[in-house]
């Protein structure tokens, strides 16, 4: 604290799910050391922006906005401008050559140390006010901490950091360590305190949360314990690897009804070649088998997936592979991407003449998206006039609607206001853009039977 005022601190969070979690553990880490957590830069004493290094274009505006805020220290010479997250682990020390305004760079192991790393900062002052924590820890789970949630609607909740795989195309492993799960029991406590302010619907968070395991706690358990914590209606997990789908995991998927019958699956190519190039450890052929154990045990299951195309070395009829998979299982949705190098990654090791073309890349993800868009629009059609329920999440685009979603995952406008936020309603689907739905309010709901 700075003598009778409590510093007031800003988190401007970029990057993925788990980046935003991040973002809201180091809130909760401040305020429990008597900060004041602010909603604008202008207002604040110390600045911290929560990068993301998958893609370079989002290091870039990172590097803009960081610009931008050194602005402020004009008129607030005491302002602390730490960058903290996956792209600070990977630029390291550089990041304060590259960018001289910032003074903390801090990896996503060193939450834990933020209150001490500002302590050290604050009475320093020109170029001896830096400082760079980027340690990487075999055992920092953040266990004892916790989030400063912003939602009252659904909580996320990390319950395992880093990854022990290596995919070629991904920066994760290098930024953010090997796979630390958490203990249970404390996951069990801060849902069943989630639930008790309130929250009905939990997502479970992981790099690979499927392969989670903390003694004789593996995924399925851990996930069934969640299901039947008092309160909650709605759990989800994302995102899984295949190679972690068993039977055990769409037992318990099938069996708890707070469970949604929803399952992202990233299946990255639809070709064997360019998998074992990007070091997934599973075939098409194991893939395909790991869809129909989930759509059996579930028939009603959406199921969502991420694709890269134009990964060095993939051929045009590789890329068709890819195509006749997407044909094949039928996606509800899924997240296209263009490969990107990333620095650092074994992928950008492979010999030059092997990358695709820009040109050619972008054809092909113009080409996927034609694919995958049709598939969806054909999937969601079909469900128009059907019943669902919603948990009512945020207002809608348009004044007089809100944003709700189904068990399924699937976004729907219907007729409402702010403060149905965090109410379950039924709904019938009138219609769709392809990718969401319009709805009718029926009522204001508990759990229907047999919808979706
Ligand atoms: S499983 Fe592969 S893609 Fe996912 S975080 Fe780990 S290395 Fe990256």
């Amino acid at each position: 604290m700075n003598g009778t005022k409590p510093r007031r601190a800003y988190v401007e969070t970029y990057g993925c799910q788990m980046n935003i979690s991040d973002g809201e553990l180091m809130e909760g880490v401040l305020e429990g050391e008597g900060y004041e957590i602010v909603s604008s830069a202008e207002e604040a004493d110390v600045i911290l922006v929560n990068t993301c290094a998958i893609r370079e274009h989002a290091e870039r505006r990172v590097l803009g906005r960081v610009g931008q805020l050194s602005g402020l220290k004009r008129t607030n010479p005491d302002l602390v401008i730490g960058v903290t997250g996956c792209m600070a682990q990977r630029l390291g020390e550089g990041l304060l050559e590259k960018a001289p305004h910032v003074d903390l760079v801090m990896g996503p192991d060193g939450y834990r140390t933020l209150p001490e790393a500002l302590a050290r900062l604050r009475p320093l002052s020109g170029n001896a006010r830096r400082l760079s924590v980027l340690h990487l820890t075999l055992d920092e789970n953040y266990q004892g901490l916790e989030q400063r949630r912003r939602s009252t609607v659904g909580a996320w909740v990390p319950i395992q950091r880093g990854c022990d795989h290596r995919c070629t195309f991904c920066i994760v492993p290098y930024v953010r360590g090997a796979e630390k799960n958490r203990d249970p029991q404390e996951i069990l406590g801060e849902i069943r305190r989630i639930a008790d302010e309130g929250i009905t619907e939990v997502t479970l968070l992981g790099q690979t949360v499927n392969s989670y395991v903390s003694g004789d706690w593996p995924f399925p358990r851990l996930l069934q314990a969640v299901a039947r914590v008092d309160g909650i209606r709605r759990v989800r997990y994302t995102s899984p690897h295949p190679n972690d789908v068993t039977p055990d995991l769409v037992d318990v998927m099938a069996m708890e009804e707070a469970v949604c019958e929803h399952v992202h699956l990233p299946v990255q190519s639809g070709n064997d070649r360019t998998l074992k190039r990007m070091v997934r450890r599973y075939t098409v052929d194991s893939f395909m088998e790991k869809v129909a154990m989930i759509r059996q045990a579930m028939p009603k299951v959406a199921l969502s997936t991420d694709i890269i195309v134009g990964f060095p070395g993939e051929s045009e009829s590789e890329f068709q592979d890819t195509l006749d998979l997407v044909r094949e299982v039928r996606f509800d949705e899924a997240f296209t991407y263009k490969y990107s190098p990333r620095e650092g990654t074994p992928a950008t090791r492979l010999p030059p003449g092997q990358f695709v073309s820009d040109a050619e890349g972008q054809d092909r993800l113009e080409r996927l998206i034609e694919v995958t868009r049709g598939i969806q629009a054909e999937i969601n059609r079909a469900e128009v006039g059907t019943v669902v329920e919603l948990l009512l999440e945020r207002t809608g685009k348009h004044e007089g609607t809100v944003l709700g979603r189904t068990r399924r995952s699937k976004a729907v406008v219907v007729p409402g206001e702010a403060s149905d936020a965090g109410r379950y309603v039924s709904a019938l689907l009138t219609s769709t853009t392809g990718a969401t739905f319009v709805a009718e309010r029926l009522e204001a709901g508990k759990p229907l039977a047999g919808v979706s």
